[in-house]
Parts: C-alpha cells; structure tokens; sequence
C-alpha cells in the first residue's frame, strides 16, 4: 500500500466518464447464508502453504522498483505464470529517480536556503521577480515571461502551479509554504524550481511592491531512469463458452526501498498465484487477468501504466478488479471480524465488486465483511476508468507497516487462506460458466447487507 505521507503526484490516467453501474438497494433479507459446491470448488483448493512459501521466497530480498530485487521477484512471479501454461507478458515501463547535485535560490546575494523540487528542471536563471499569488489558471498573466514566478503554496497541484507559470513563459519557480518551516514539491522538469519558507515568501511580496527585485536560481538535477515491470497473464475461457467479459485480479509485487515487503505486498502476490493456479483447472467463460504490478509504492504507477496502455476495447470488456494488498497481516485489523478484513473503494460507493466480496464472506464465514472509502492502491487507476474496482486489505495495519520487520514471522496463514478464499469465492461467481454475462449497465443483485465503516487504514 502506497504511504500516506509521501504524497508525490500520482500519474492516474485521465477520468473517463462510462455508463454508471446501478446496482439494487440491498434488501433486509436475512444474510443467512451458507457455502455452496461452486465455493467449495475453489476454497478447498486454497493452500495457505503455498502462499506462505511464495511471500518467502520474495520477501527474502527488498524488491524496490527499478532494482535488481524487483527483477528477481518479477522473475519468480513470471515463471509461476508460465509454469501453469498462461500467456505471460512483462510489461516493462520507465520510472525516474531525481538526484539534486545543486540547489540555490538567492535573493540580493543572500541565500534562502531554498529545496529543489522533485522533479524540477536544472538550470542556472537570474532574473526579476513576479508575484503571481497561487499560480492558478486565471491568475497568472504574460508579466512572467522571461522572469522568475513567486508563487504561494495552497489550493491548487504544485506540478499545476508550475505549468500555469510555465506556460506563461516564465523561466525560474521560487514557491513558499504556507505553513512553518521548509518544504519541497513537484515538478515535471520544466524549469528550475525551489522551495522556500512562508517568512521568506511573504517579505519578498512585501519588498515588490517597492520595486523590482533580482533572484537567482541554480538547480542542478539529475534525471536517472530505471525500468519497472507490470506481469500479466491471460488465462482465456473455452472458446465456445465465452462472454467476452475480462476479470482482472491484481497485487503489487514492489515493496519500500529496503524492505522486505512480506505483507506489503508479498501476500497479494502469492493470492494472484494461488487463484491461478486454481483457476487454471476451473472451466470458467469468463477471461481472467492475473496482474501485479511494479511500482506501487511510487505512487502506483505500475497500475497507472498498465491501464493506459490497454485498448479502450479490453476496459470495454473488464468488468471488475479486485485488488489485493496486505492481506496476511498476524497483528493488522486489531479485533476487527474476519481479521479487520475490508474492502475499499475510491468513492466510497458500493459496487459489483464489494456485493460479491460481502456475499462471499457471508457464506464463508457468516459475517458480511464492510465497505470503506481508500485509494492508496492498484485499485485506483481502474476505478477511474470506469471498471467496479474494490482493494481487500486488512484495516488497521499492523505496526510492521514499511518497515524491515514486515517479514515472513508475521504472516498469519490463517487470514491468507480468508482472504483469498473471499476473493477467488467472489471472482468466480462472475466467470463461472453457469452464471450469465454481466451486464454492466443492469442492475446486479446484492444478496447481502454489508455496511459501510469509517476505518482508518493507518
Ligand atoms: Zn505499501
């Protein structure tokens, strides 16, 4: 799961507005239910064993993006693939790593002590100053062009702030907070851009309006690219027997620099490899990708890259994406039911998913597991083409979050074998060949009540 604190930008791909999905009211009928032979077609498949071998095997190593590490697990994870017969693809695509070997923002020989952005350009600019307020669309004018930007931090992106400069011609960024002390933010490499403090900021607006004033800016960044990895694997329906539709079900197999990532997220991982090698020997007339993606913990931009690069006819044809994160915590979900399991989406808003996730676990374990509203996951970029999406996790996380001791001896084979179980029961109620065709714009039954929980993540 992708760290609240570090909010960088998050390349999400660009909201397409679909046919919404409606789904039914949920009713009162009594969620009394109980396993059926389709559910245990799959659940007494499960082995936790497995799954605990695989997060082993890839929590042995850090599996940063762009490192050797990622390549190794990336490795293990295709060959998985492959060995079950799937048509495997790794997908590679660029991440960047931005190293500062100079920054400088001088106002009249005195240094600020400014910070480079992440991400800004490098260069060498002297020139005067422009007060351009917040930078917003509207109010920044041609008067920059050829000068330096003042601009406060608030309301709008930082990277928004910058281009609205930019675009006006402007050829430095020399940005304040709008709270205490120092700060960086982001650009996309347009131009020199620095960060200073609110003090600093507001005695320059104070000292343009006695007169023009000259800053300087030396920014020497270093732009290093590296390569991550999406894996893919197609396991296709019968041919005679296919709806068209497609299934995604995905993990990250990135983890935090240096850390072993056994729950973060080793554990979806091993669940993506558990169902397919279950599923693979499961009639079904519904195509079922098995994804995980580098690059989560960058702001999921493995997930971003996936969804971007696929033909507006295949997001035609997914018709829900359950993403699993951190799903093996021992100490997470505190005495939450079902080990705190819970299913988040980015709205907030039930959907195709949750219905079945909260059906699943009803029968399952006699207890309908709630909704919540998160991103911070794969989830994201699918939700906001359009595509039922729901992250299973479980909430609250444990105290070994990003950090070296998420490792193997806190993985509980006990939620491993839950949550998969609720998400492999849950998928295939879709691409099981008895059940008809989903349609997306029809109503889908929600046979549950489930709620919806106000959870904290972290
Ligand atoms: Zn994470």
């Amino acid at each position: 799961m992708f760290g609240r604190k570090s909010i960088i930008t998050v390349l999400t791909t660009s909201m397409l507005l679909s046919a919404g999905v409606v789904y039914a009211q949920t009713t009162n009928a009594a969620n009394a239910q109980s396993v059926t032979a389709f559910d245990n077609k799959i659940i007494k498949k499960i082995s936790a064993d497995n799954m605990y071998n695989t997060i082993k095997y890839l929590s042995a190593v850090p599996r940063e993006a762009g490192t050797e590490g990622e390549v190794r697990g990336v490795e293990y994870i295709e060959s998985q693939f492959k060995s079950l017969g799937l048509e495997t693809r790794r997908i590679p695509f660029p991440i960047y790593d931005y190293k500062t070997n100079s920054q400088l923002a001088e106002v009249d020989g005195v240094n600020l002590n400014g910070r480079a952005f992440s991400g800004s350009g490098s260069g060498n600019v002297t020139a005067e100053l422009v007060n351009v307020g917040k930078a917003t669309t509207g109010e920044v004018t041609d008067a920059v062009a050829g000068k330096i930007a003042l601009v406060a931090r608030g309301d709008i992106a930082f990277v928004d702030k910058v281009k609205n400069v930019f675009a006006k011609g402007a050829v430095g960024v020399l940005m304040y907070n709008n709270a205490s002390g120092a700060f960086t933010g982001q650009a996309n490499g347009e131009l020199p851009a620095v960060g200073i403090t609110r003090e600093q900021g507001l005695n320059l607006v104070e000292k343009l309006k006695n007169g023009p004033v000259t800053a300087t800016l030396n920014v020497d960044i270093q732009k290093i690219e590296k390569t991550s990895f999406v894996v893919e694997a197609k396991l296709k329906p019968n041919k005679n027997k296919d709806t068209g539709q497609i299934v995604t079900i995905g993990s990250h197999h990135d983890s935090v620099p240096n850390g072993p990532g056994a729950n973060d997220d080793a554990s979806g991982v091993s669940a993506v490899l558990e169902l397919a090698r279950i599923f693979v020997n499961t009639p079904i007339d519904t195509e079922v990708r098995f994804l995980t993606f580098g690059s989560e913990e960058r702001g999921m931009v493995g997930s971003s890259f996936y969804v971007s690069q696929l033909p507006q006819s295949d997001i035609d044809r997914m018709v829900a994406h359950f993403q699993m994160d951190m799903i093996g915590g021992a100490e997470a979900g505190e005495d939450h039911p079902l080990g705190g399991l819970i299913m988040y989406t980015i709205d907030g808003q039930k959907n195709l998913v949750t219905d079945l996730g909260a059906s699943a676990t009803s029968r399952l374990y006699d207890v309908a597991i709630p909704y919540g509203q998160l991103g911070r996951s794969d989830h994201q970029p699918f939700h906001d083409v359009g595509i039922p999406s729901a992250l299973f996790i479980h909430s609250p996380v444990e105290p070994q979050y990003h950090k070296p001791t998420d490792t193997i001896d806190h993985i509980s084979k006990e939620k491993l074998q839950q949550a998969t179980s609720t998400v492999g029961a849950a998928a295939y109620q879709i691409i099981r060949p008895d059940t008809p065709a989903l349609e997306r714009a029809h109503v889908a039954p929600a046979t549950v009540n489930y709620d919806y929980e106000n959870r904290p993540v972290d």
